[in-house]
């Protein structure tokens, strides 16, 4: 069978791989995006019933929405369901430390916007659909790599080949393309599982993000939009020790609505429905390097951070807007797209950020399950001290927002 050449392969339309995709499309760039599951462009039955939302939401930041508009995909998902969150609330369950943020702090009408992935999942393959330089491989895996003259050559499971100058493993966290390339990777257990679900409560959340660090983890409540007055819901990110994960995921609904109120100390008031539960073991992982020759790894393929700071895909976002730049940029100037310029460049760009949230993030599971004393009077006193100083609160929320301080 004669091959299929292409400029660019991206394995995997998750959010990262499709949006890059996307970020590609329009350009002079022969461009194929393959996915293993069915894809859909079609939007998802919608209600207001805790069972009717996606159980996994991502807390994006003002720069992803930005970049989203950009691609054409943020109005699409925004007309069908986005919740702004205005506040943001985060204290320690196991002392008095408590700090607080709010969109008025830096002038804007809200902090970030949780969102539903199934549905942006759509938004980007609507967006993508109108890119005519992009082909979309669904319902196909790769079953093997090979480099070759052009650079790599990629054989799906329908026997097809595609030969391409720039592979991009944009396949989550046990990527293949990483693992097949041997790049070599540091990885370690969070010691955390995620119980994720959507649940109604018998108070608003009032567009707030709340966080409670208890000492075996963290416990986040997400605000979703419904249109239903009277009816309030949020997505709830529960990281927690593997046995007590273990213990929630095995109650019956009525028992871990129960459980989960006591853990949140009913901020929210009394836990009325929930959607069944989906737990995820957390892993730290970061490859050494992004960048082989004719190969490049962004998103959770690159690397996966724990979610208490909600930051894993605006990361993969960033990774994709930065190589979709590098490559598009090389196709203006006649470079080729695999250039060791080209793909250093996007190394360079990412790497260091990404390490960095890495580190913030480990830092802050070590400090929150910390039983020390010395640690726990550090968290109290320091969140409380951070929430009196209006410059550093200013500078955090634009932070977590994805702007420069
Ligand atoms: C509990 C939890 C809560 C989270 N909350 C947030 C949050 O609030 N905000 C946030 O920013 N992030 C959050 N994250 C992280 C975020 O979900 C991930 O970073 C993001 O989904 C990763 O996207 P991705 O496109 O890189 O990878 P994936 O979503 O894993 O996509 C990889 C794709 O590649 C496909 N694939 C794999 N192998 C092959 C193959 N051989 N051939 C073809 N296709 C293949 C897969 O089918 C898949 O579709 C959370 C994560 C967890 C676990």
């Amino acid at each position: 069978m004669i091959p299929q050449k292409f400029d660019v392969v991206i394995v995997g339309a998750g959010l990262a791989g499709t949006a890059l995709a996307v970020a590609l499309g329009g350009s002079t760039l022969r461009v194929a995006l393959i996915e293993a599951q069915p894809l859909s462009l079609q939007w998802p039955a919608l209600s207001d019933d805790v069972s009717s939302f996606d159980a996994r939401v991502s807390a994006l930041t003002l720069a992803s929405q930005q970049w989203l508009q950009q691609l054409g995909a943020w109005n699409l998902v925004a007309a069908q369901r986005t919740a702004p969150y205005r506040h943001m609330q985060v204290w320690d369950g196991e002392g008095t430390g408590f700090i607080e943020f709010d969109a008025a702090e830096v002038n804007q009408p809200a902090l970030g916007h949780i969102v539903e992935n199934r549905l942006l999942q759509v938004a980007l393959l609507q967006s993508l659909s109108r890119q005519h330089n992009v082909q979309i491989f669904s319902s196909t895996t790769v079953e093997r790599y090979e480099r070759d003259a052009h650079g790599m050559r990629v054989h799906l499971n329908n026997q097809a080949q595609l030969v391409t100058t720039l592979l991009v493993g944009a396949d989550g966290a046990n990527s293949r393309v990483r693992d097949w390339a041997q790049f070599k990777l540091r990885e370690w257990d969070y010691g955390h599982i995620a119980i994720v679900a959507t649940v109604a409560t018998e108070q608003p959340h009032a567009a707030t993000a709340r966080q409670i660090f208890r000492r075996q983890g963290p416990l986040a409540f997400l605000p979703l939009r419904t249109n239903t007055p009277g009816q309030h819901l949020s997505s709830i990110v529960w990281s927690t020790l593997p046995e007590e994960a273990e213990a929630l995921m095995q109650l019956d609904d009525a028992e871990f609505m129960q459980t989960l109120g006591r853990a949140f100390e009913h901020r929210l008031g009394a836990i009325t429905a929930t959607s069944t539960r989906f737990s995820f073991p957390l892993r730290a992982r970061h490859a050494s390097d992004y960048v082989q020759p004719n190969i490049a790894l962004i998103g959770d393929a690159a690397h996966t951070i724990h979610p208490l700071a909600g930051q894993g895909i605006n990361l993969g976002f960033l990774d994709a807007q930065a190589l979709a730049q590098e490559v598009l940029r090389a196709a203006q100037r006649g470079l080729s797209v695999a250039d060791e310029s080209v793909l250093s460049r996007y190394q360079r760009s990412r790497k260091t950020d990404n390490l960095a949230m890495l580190a913030v993030m480990e830092g802050f599971k070590r400090l929150f399950g910390a039983r020390q004393l010395p640690l726990r009077w550090l968290r109290n006193s320091g969140l409380k001290w951070v929430n009196r100083s209006a410059v550093l609160k200013r500078i955090l929320i634009r932070q977590a927002m994805g702007a420069a301080p």
